[in-house]
């Protein structure tokens, strides 16, 4: 048997995890919240269950959930979105494969960026794409616009970005997004736009969504994952927003992929969504986590990089070990008791900078108590 993917490993968040629980290590290595998702939400979805909401939803999704997030969008960036563009996937991770089968055609290359969230690139490769990997600046995490410039071929179909950044904890700027419409300005190239992480961004900074940008919300495709926002990571809920044409070809696979999602949780959250105060309490709420692992960490030797999204916190460990970045997770787990993830399975190259990444989604006793084990390294 011929693999499709003869380089794909076991994801690191697996692997991690699984080490975690073997040496009963506090678990900040996969990304997840160990608190609970609101009882509200959980009811709203006993509730549907009960009144028989069992049976399969629409292929493209529940349509009073796509009014809502149509609204939600609306308010959030003040941008008009039509509901139709609106498509409830298994996951952002679901989306994300779907979105990059319908537009990639064999030959076709995919500009993305390392370090990358894992599930961009065999994707790429199972669509026979030709991947074009581009390094982030490695201690700020930026975009070099100069060799994205120097990138683009006539060959070029696809870039994906993600802000806020998953493993970094950077953020795109105006400026960036600004760059990456004028790169691709008269050109069939299309964006992919991972926003998962859209409502945790810290210190007064702004979500920059391509929906924002007129010429890019007509050439992109943004995917987002209830999962992250309301701390059901289990649950595989998300959608994708994308114009008509696109939103059509990217049915065409997630009809074939899964048909259609959760009936019952689709009703609760289209519910759910109606007051937004459900969600514009994230960022204060995940800073204040953020700001917490970032003091108690003060008096350790690992040094942090600037995290202003998402919920994770990356730091050096240069002052304290030579070991590989995949040896150091592995000793903080198996003999400090605290579980990371390392960057260089995110690097196409398997660049190592001798950084760990810790997911500040955890209750203040979890923080502390891991904090107190890592001050000790
Ligand atoms: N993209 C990024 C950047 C992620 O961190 C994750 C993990 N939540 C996903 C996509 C996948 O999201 P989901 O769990 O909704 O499939
Ligand atoms: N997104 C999560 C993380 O970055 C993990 C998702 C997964 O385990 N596939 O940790």
């Amino acid at each position: 048997m011929t693999s499709k993917l003869p380089n794909a490993q076991t994801s690191i968040f697996a692997v991690m995890s699984k080490m975690a629980n073997e040496s009963k290590a506090i678990n900040l290595a996969q990304g997840f919240p160990d608190f609970d998702v609101s009882p509200v939400l959980i009811d709203r979805i006993h509730y549907y269950m009960q009144q028989g909401y069992n049976q399969y939803a629409p292929m493209p999704g529940v349509q009073e959930l796509r009014t809502a997030i149509a609204k939600k969008i609306e308010k959030t960036y003040s941008v008009g979105i039509d509901e139709d563009d609106v498509t409830i996937t298994a996951g952002a991770t679901q989306g994300l494969f779907a979105v990059i089968t319908a537009i990639v055609h064999a030959g076709d290359e995919v500009i993305y960026f390392d370090p990358a969230y894992d599930s961009y690139l065999p994707a790429i490769q199972l669509s026979g794409g030709i991947p074009v990997n581009i390094n982030l600046d490695k201690d700020d995490f930026s975009i070099p616009w100069e060799e994205v410039a120097r990138k683009i071929t006539s060959k070029t179909k696809l870039i994906i970005i993600n802000t806020p950044h998953n493993p970094s904890g950077a953020i795109l700027s105006a400026e960036d997004i600004e760059e990456l419409a004028r790169l691709i300005r008269d050109k069939e190239i299309y964006v992919l736009s991972d926003e998962v992480y859209e409502h945790l961004i810290y210190d007064g900074e702004e979500h920059h969504s391509v929906l924002k940008n007129e010429e890019l919300k007509n050439k992109s495709i943004a995917v987002y994952s209830f999962g992250k926002t309301f701390h059901a990571t289990g649950w595989k809920m998300g959608y994708t927003i994308a114009p008509d044409f696109l939103t059509a070809e990217i049915r065409k696979v997630h009809q074939f992929m899964v048909f259609s999602v959760s009936t019952a949780t689709q009703w609760a959250l289209a519910d759910y969504l109606q007051d937004s105060k459900n969600y514009e309490y994230l960022s204060k709420f995940f800073q204040a986590k953020r700001d917490l692992l970032l003091s108690l960490m003060k008096p350790s030797r690992f040094i942090p990089v600037k995290c202003q999204g998402t919920y994770f916190q990356t730091f050096s460990y240069r002052e304290i070990s030579d070991r590989t970045d995949r040896e150091m997770a592995a000793w903080m787990t198996k003999t400090h008791g605290v579980a990371a993830i390392p960057l260089s399975p995110f690097y196409t190259d398997g660049s190592d900078h001798k950084q760990i990444r810790l997911c500040f989604a955890k209750s203040e006793d979890t923080l502390k108590q891991a904090a107190q084990k890592l001050c000790q390294i």
